[in-house]
């Protein structure tokens, strides 16, 4: 559904997790000239912004906030005036204690058109993912949502507590962490048993969760003990009871550990989306940039003269990337290709190159000298042309290996590898904070670059408890002689063998823990 120009969408983001959106809210937010989005709302979902969107954040967290509401109301109104579609995208559901109302009266006051899409409140959300169903027929006939916000001592309260007391409703408090004392009080003053079941869920459904139970005679001393804070759902009732038999989110293998990802952006979201899938909180700090060859005429002289070689070795995906990339540029495809031998170095590699249509003929399963060696010795390599298009500064190894065993190598430049920054400040204050869990290196080169963004640090330090996880003997060996010995090691030295030893080093961590 594009968004229609000088219109506001007033959109419920969910409560958190991405993959909670809309269908329709994702098509409106991809097409809108102007996003506008708050505290709530998580930032995942400004990727399908368009790339000429304008974004706005309007802030509100807690008592801070960055923009007051009508400042917010006037510049929907200004912009959707403009002729703009706007997207004003809302944590949650719009209208569950989103203002959403306010602001549709205050589009209708302007003359402005609107459409409201609702959204995955967090009232039934983050219960759901604690395990919590908010109705359940041997439990209660019904469910509130409440604002926790109301001050108990507000001269005129709407606060209904005799009736939250005596029903047997679900009861389920919004924006009342601060205030949970008072809640708990008045429904005990007004009768609640002090035994019945409460929980609280705070960052519900994203990889941050953390969930206090109790009953409301222990709730507060335990969400003091947890240090739980603001954003949380409170949930009063009997319902709170089937979490312990029905609790599955924060079963997941990786829930609750905090990884970082140091790939280059453009393929660091195969690796988070698994991760985050197995629960894990992501931290993305891309330590490398993969960008085209500064100089692409060794790669375009090759192109150009494919028919004098036999072999084409591909020793990664950006390599099969960059390869195809510059043939298609130059106007051919994959029938150039047809009297070529093909190598890959590692299955994935393999399936990228299976991608354009192309079997590898052999396959080493690594770099290293003894798999080269072994993958190539049946095959008549004395004499033969190898083209070999990978990465500026990569490993002499493979190239001697082949020359050695006869071959005439000839070794382009496919792409280029910068170090990249962004990122580095927040990297550096979870270390200190002793906030990260573990770090995954998927080459050397992300090691290396890793290691000089702490380089003003005292990397090794920083590292010392935290896991540190390879996907390989080079890799671990560039990471040994920077002074971080990995914790584990992958084996395939592939990414899902990155993902299977971390799963399995806080399987083993979790079955040793009494
Ligand atoms: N419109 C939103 C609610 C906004 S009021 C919705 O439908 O979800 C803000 C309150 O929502 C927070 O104080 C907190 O109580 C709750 N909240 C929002 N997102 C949450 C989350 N991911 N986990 C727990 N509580 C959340």
């Amino acid at each position: 559904m594009a968004a229609t120009k000088g219109k506001v969408y007033l959109i419920g983001a969910g409560p958190g997790d991405p993959g909670l959106l809309t269908i329709k809210a994702k098509e409106c937010i991809e097409s809108a000239d102007v996003v506008v989005y708050d505290y709530l709302a998580s930032p995942y979902l400004l990727d399908y912004a368009g790339k000429d969107a304008e974004i706005i954040y309007v802030g509100k967290k807690g008592g801070d906030h960055t923009l007051t509401q009508d400042k917010i109301n006037q510049l929907l109104v200004d912009k959707a005036s403009q002729g703009k579609a706007v997207a004003r995208l809302k944590g949650g559901d719009p209208f569950v204690f989103g203002r959403g109302g306010e602001e549709a009266q205050e589009l209708l006051e302007d003359g402005i058109a609107y459409e409201v899409i609702p959204g995955v409140t967090s009232a039934i959300s983050a219960p759901a993912y604690a395990g919590i169903p908010v109705t359940h027929r041997d439990h209660t006939s019904f469910v509130s949502f409440i604002t926790g916000h109301e001050r108990p001592d507000k001269s005129e309260s709407r606060m209904q507590w005799d009736i939250f007391a005596k029903s047997d409703a679900t009861l389920v408090f919004l924006m009342g962490v601060k205030n949970l004392g008072n809640i708990v009080e008045n429904l005990i003053k007004n009768g609640k048993p002090a035994d019945t079941p409460v929980a609280l869920v705070r960052w519900g459904t994203t990889t941050r969760q953390q969930t206090v139970t109790g009953t409301l005679e222990t709730i507060v001393e335990r969400v003091k003990a947890a240090g739980l804070k603001s954003p949380a759902i409170i949930v009063v009732g009997h319902v709170v009871s089937l979490r312990e038999e029905l609790a599955w989110f924060d079963k997941k293998p990786l829930f609750g550990k905090r990884i970082v990802i140091t790939r280059a952006r453009a393929q660091a979201s195969g690796l988070s989306a698994e991760l985050t899938r197995l629960g894990a909180q992501c931290i993305q700090i891309p330590t490398i940039k993969i960008a085209p060859p500064k100089d692409r005429i060794p790669l375009e002289a090759a192109i150009d003269n494919l028919k004098d070689y036999q072999w084409l070795v591909l020793t990664s995906v950006n390599g099969v990337k960059y390869f195809f990339d510059t043939l298609f540029e130059k106007g051919k495809d994959v029938r150039a290709l047809g009297h070529l031998k093909f190598a890959c170095i590692g299955p994935v590699t393999k399936e990228r190159l299976a991608d354009y249509g192309i079997i590898s003929d052999i396959l080493p399963e690594t770099y290293r000298a003894e798999s080269v060696v072994a993958a190539f010795s049946d095959v008549a390599i004395k004499g033969q042309k190898v083209l070999l298009p990978r990465a500026k500064k990569a490993r002499t190894i493979l190239p001697q290996e082949l020359t050695q065993m006869g071959a005439q190598v000839d070794e382009v430049t496919a792409y280029e590898t910068e170090l990249a920054g962004a990122g580095k400040d927040e990297l550096i204050s979870l270390l200190k904070a002793g906030s990260v869990d573990a770090v995954t290196f998927t080459s050397s080169s992300t090691v290396t670059n890793f290691m000089s963004l702490l380089e003003k640090e005292d990397g090794p330090a920083l590292l010392k408890n935290v896991v540190i996880a390879s996907i390989g003997p080079i890799t671990s060996d560039t990471a040994r002689s920077l002074g971080i010995p990995p914790t584990i090691e992958a084996d395939p030295y592939t990414i899902s063998g990155v993902i299977d030893v971390l799963i399995d080093h806080w399987t083993k961590d979790n079955l040793q823990t009494p």
